[in-house]
């Protein structure tokens, strides 16, 4: 197809319309090139244009005369499809370009706004790469951190300004940013200078170049606000825990604040109390709310009034208001702080009435009063406080240092300790007794008691009391004191002030490795016998004679104490070795050795001396338990002697506690026996009677000795069951005599009595219900006690003696010679028959005193119509002595051994047959 047109145009007009559209196309397009920043465009697009233009121009073709021809033909298509493509290609470079030329423009211009924004921002920002690196930094952030900028440009922000201990991970959050997080934080960062800075930072990624992601980050300093926080938070805190209510109120008296201490102790909860008015918690009398005027010329106002609770009920209350104004200095409010003060009031009417009774009361009892103002240190004194002392009213200062300054200096401490401790709130009474200077310059003793008033807070800010003059009471309290620590008879320290010494002196070992001490355990040797025979008098007598002689024995800071009847110790201070203690009790002995005068009876006293000494570590009380047990076997070694406690002793007292509990074993278990002893006539040699003596057969010790278990038996109790037993037992045995020879009804059975049996109050009971079992006659029985037992309480005896005579049975005294006995006193006891004891018997041959003493025994016996047994006779030569001195019986291992009562009949048999 063809699309001809053919336009007839005249030459010249054609032309130069050819030539403007030329020209106009030309200068467009090179405007549009001129305007190519880059060199390489422009010429692209010139070269296009040209292209374009020759296309153009190819399509002209000049006709005849001055017309110009233009036809389109089909060949002609891709003529102008190339012109228009080159067009289209100069207007789509040209949009393309200038896009880019018209967004650097204002890129330029943002970035010009920005690096403003960034430097003249008053948060520190820092802009990194995405590896955390500095790129840049604003002025505030060098001033935050203390780095320069060129210090910092470059390297890892982490490194810089984290400690160490969080560096990994503030470099996880900025790769967090750099990977389009946005994170806002508060932390911690630490300066330059190594101090630490509270920041909150905002990351935020910004993107530049080829994808690559810069990080934005905005520090804040919040330090001070943090602080401002922890202040305020505290100060809420405090609010809201404080037990003072506080209220805040606006002009028109609305509460806009309270704290549920006010709202708690008016009975609301806080939230119901906002908005209303304050005058909800004054009580209608009291209800005085400030005019605006009012409020004007006050700052701040106190005052105690009354409000009112939510249920009606009113409570005394102190109120302290301030006004608060703005920083303009206009009243915007009111705060008001409420303290219940019902407590101290409450103290207050009682101090009255206490003050009102102590009054009263000082007026009967001549008490003196104080009243001391705690905090000035003030203090009223009455008159009468004042002349308790000496003084008169002008003379003594009104403050409490006054007296403080009058307290005896050794009491003052403990005068002052007692009362911080009432003031503390630790004790409820203050009372105090103490020594106080008198104007005379003596000192008093004076009783204080008082009691602090305080307020609600527990604070003590009064406190009144009384002072009275005790100085005649402590003086009696003194003489009692001396008393109870020292012994009214010999004025030597008794045992609980001994005990305190030995305590004290442990303590002194326990501190001082060199120092040790000795304690000497002194009993009297047979005091007993001297009181029984001389009376308790003259006994007395001798304990003071024999402790003032122990006092000339003593080292400068031993002592010397009377613990209980006969027993002294001396505790001997500061030992060397135990030599020392030794040569204390050498001195004793020595002391002792000239006899005493006592109501004109000259005494020889000896001591059994136990020592025991610190080193053996034991605790005090031990120590003089140890030199007990020493003693006893001082005593059990012949008197007169000491001995050093050690190991082997305390096991023989452990033995004689074994003993105890096995003889109660024994006794139930059926181990002891009687052995019987012929009692014999000298003259015929014919026996008269047996007297019965115990054995124990003890199942892992074989025969025990009476002399061994006795004494333990009696000590523990156990010779009560024991002694009924043995009574019994003999009578049996009596009784089993009798069937075989039933014509021996002049047979007696002699039974020992210990002292103890001899007080038991059924004693005489239990012998009658024994002979009415046994059938024995009570003519046949015989007891046996020693002079000792008689002596203890010679009226009790004397008693006991006569009801058993009275019944028929005899009472003997055993071991005659050996105590301080008086013949004549015996026979008003009606005692019937002695019995001589083996060690004069054992003299008799010999030409000594005993011998003498035995022929004076027997003579004055019979004379008082008194019997004679003599105990012990062994050889033929004492019998004949005593056959010589008309002694009527005898007993002793020349006759027989003791026996059993099989044996001892055979012998009976062996007799009458
Ligand atoms: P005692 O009453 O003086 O008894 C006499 C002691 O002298 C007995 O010792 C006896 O065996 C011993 N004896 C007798 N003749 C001679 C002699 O010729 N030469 C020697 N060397 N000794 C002789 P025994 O049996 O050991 O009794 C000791 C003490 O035990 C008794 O002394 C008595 O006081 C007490 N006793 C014994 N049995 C009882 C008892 O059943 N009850 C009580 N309370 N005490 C008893
Ligand atoms: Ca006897
Ligand atoms: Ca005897």
């Amino acid at each position: 197809m063809v699309v001809c047109c053919r336009v007839w145009v005249p030459m010249n007009v054609l032309v130069l319309a050819a030539l403007v559209i030329l020209l106009l196309g030309a200068g467009w397009a090179g405007v549009l090139i001129a305007r190519f920043r880059d060199r390489r465009h422009q010429v692209i697009a010139g070269l296009l244009l040209v292209v374009a233009l020759t296309h153009l121009a190819s399509l002209l073709r000049v006709g005849d005369a001055w017309g110009v021809d233009v036809s389109i033909q089909l060949d002609d298509l891709p003529t102008i499809g190339a012109a228009l493509a080159v067009l289209f290609t100069i207007l789509l470079i040209q949009h393309v370009v200038m896009r880019d030329e018209s967004q650097r423009a204002e890129f330029i211009a943002d970035k010009a706004y920005l690096t403003e924004l960034f430097e003249n921002s008053p948060e520190a920002i820092v802009l990194l790469d995405n590896e955390s690196r500095v790129l840049r930094v604003n002025a505030p952030f060098t001033d935050l951190f203390g780095f320069s900028a060129s210090e910092i440009t470059g390297k890892v922000i982490d490194e810089l300004v984290c400690d160490p201990e969080c560096r990994e991970e503030a470099y996880a959050l900025t790769q967090r940013i750099a990977k389009g997080e946005k994170i806002s934080l508060e932390t911690v960062r630490c300066r330059r200078d190594g101090t630490h800075v509270d920041v909150a930072i905002t990351g935020v990624p910004v993107p530049y170049g080829a994808g690559q992601v810069a990080v934005f980050g905005i520090y804040r300093d919040v330090t001070q606000r943090n602080r401002t926080e922890r202040v305020l938070r505290r100060l809420q805190k405090a609010v809201e825990t404080t037990q003072l209510g506080v209220t805040v109120t606006n002009l028109d008296g609305e509460i806009v604040f309270v704290n549920p201490a006010e709202a708690e102790m008016h009975g609301w909860i806080p939230d119901e109390l906002i908005g209303k008015d304050v005058r909800v918690f004054a009580a209608e009398s009291h209800a005085m709310p400030m005019t605006p005027d009012q409020l004007k010329a006050v700052t701040s106002w106190n005052r105690e009034t009354v409000n009112v609770r939510r249920d009606g009920s009113v409570f005394p209350v102190q109120l302290m208001s301030d006004v608060v104004r703005d920083p303009e200095g206009s009243i915007i409010g009111i705060v008001t702080t409420c303290e219940d003060i019902t407590r101290r009031k409450e103290a207050e009417s009682a101090l009255r009435g206490s003050e009102e009774r102590y009054a009263l009361a000082a007026r009967g009892a001549n008490d003196g009063l104080w009243d001391w103002e705690v905090q000035q240190r003030k203090a009223y004194y009455s008159n009468r406080w004042k002349s308790i002392l000496g003084y008169e009213e002008i003379e003594v200062e009104g403050t409490i240092d006054w007296w403080f300054e009058h307290i005896h200096p050794e009491d003052r401490d403990r005068v002052q300790a007692e009362l911080d401790l009432h003031l503390e709130g630790q004790s409820e009474h203050f009372e105090s007794e103490h020594r106080m200077q008198h104007r005379d310059g003596t000192y008093r003793w004076v009783l204080v008691r008082g009691l602090a008033v305080r307020d609600a807070h527990g604070e003590p800010y009064r406190m009144a009391g009384s002072l009275t003059d005790i100085s005649a009471r402590k003086r009696v309290e003194e003489t009692l004191a001396r008393d109870a620590l020292y012994d009214v008879l010999t004025g030597l320290p008794n045992r609980g002030f001994l005990s305190s010494l030995l305590e004290r002196a442990a303590r002194r070992v326990r501190r001082r490795k060199d120092y040790q001490f000795a304690v000497l355990f002194l009993d009297v040797d047979r005091f007993k016998v001297v009181n029984d025979s001389l009376g308790h008098e003259t006994g007395d007598q001798l304990l003071v004679g024999i402790a003032q002689r122990l006092e000339r024995c003593l080292r400068p800071g031993d002592v010397v104490a009377r613990l209980a009847g006969d027993e002294f110790c001396i505790l001997v201070d500061g030992i060397g070795e135990i030599g020392d203690a030794i040569r204390v009790a050498e001195r004793v002995h020595d002391e002792l050795k000239t006899p005493f005068v006592l109501n004109s009876h000259r005494v020889f006293a000896t001591v059994s001396i136990g020592i025991a000494t610190s080193e053996s570590g034991e605790a005090a009380e031990h120590l003089l338990r140890d030199a007990d047990t020493a003693m006893y076997r001082a005593k059990a070694r012949g008197r007169a002697r000491c001995e050093v406690f050690d190991r082997a002793m305390h096991a023989r007292a452990m033995r004689l506690l074994e003993m105890e509990s096995d003889l109660r074993t024994a006794l139930e278990a059926g181990q002891f026996r009687l052995a019987y002893l012929p009692v014999v006539s000298l003259e015929s040699r014919q026996i008269t009677g047996f007297e019965a003596l115990a054995r124990w057969e003890h199942p892992g010790r074989g025969i025990v000795s009476p002399a061994e278990f006795v004494p333990v038996a009696e000590e523990t109790g156990v010779i009560i069951p024991f002694g009924r037993w043995a009574l019994r037992e003999a009578c049996t045995q009596m009784g089993r005599w009798m069937e075989r020879f039933p014509d021996r009804r002049d047979l007696t059975i002699s039974v020992n009595m210990s002292a103890r049996q001899l007080q038991q109050a059924d004693l005489v009971d239990d012998i009658r219900q024994v002979l009415a079992d046994t059938g024995i006659a009570p003519q046949q029985l015989k007891l046996e006690v020693t002079e000792t037992v008689l002596m203890n309480d010679p009226d009790f005896s004397t008693g006991v003696v006569q009801r058993l005579s009275e019944m028929g049975i005899q009472v003997q005294i055993d071991d005659f010679g050996t105590g301080y006995s008086s013949l004549s006193y015996l026979s008003r006891l009606r005692i019937d028959t002695l019995k001589i004891d083996r060690s004069f018997v054992s003299s008799l041959g010999e030409h000594g005193e005993r011998a003498v003493i035995v022929e004076a025994i027997i003579r004055l016996a019979r004379d008082l119509g008194i019997h004679v047994i003599a105990e012990g006779v062994e050889t033929a030569e004492q019998l004949e002595s005593l056959r010589g001195l008309v002694c009527e019986h005898g007993q002793g291992f020349l006759f027989s051994r003791p026996v059993t009562g099989d044996a001892a009949g055979d012998l009976l048999g062996a007799q009458t047959g």
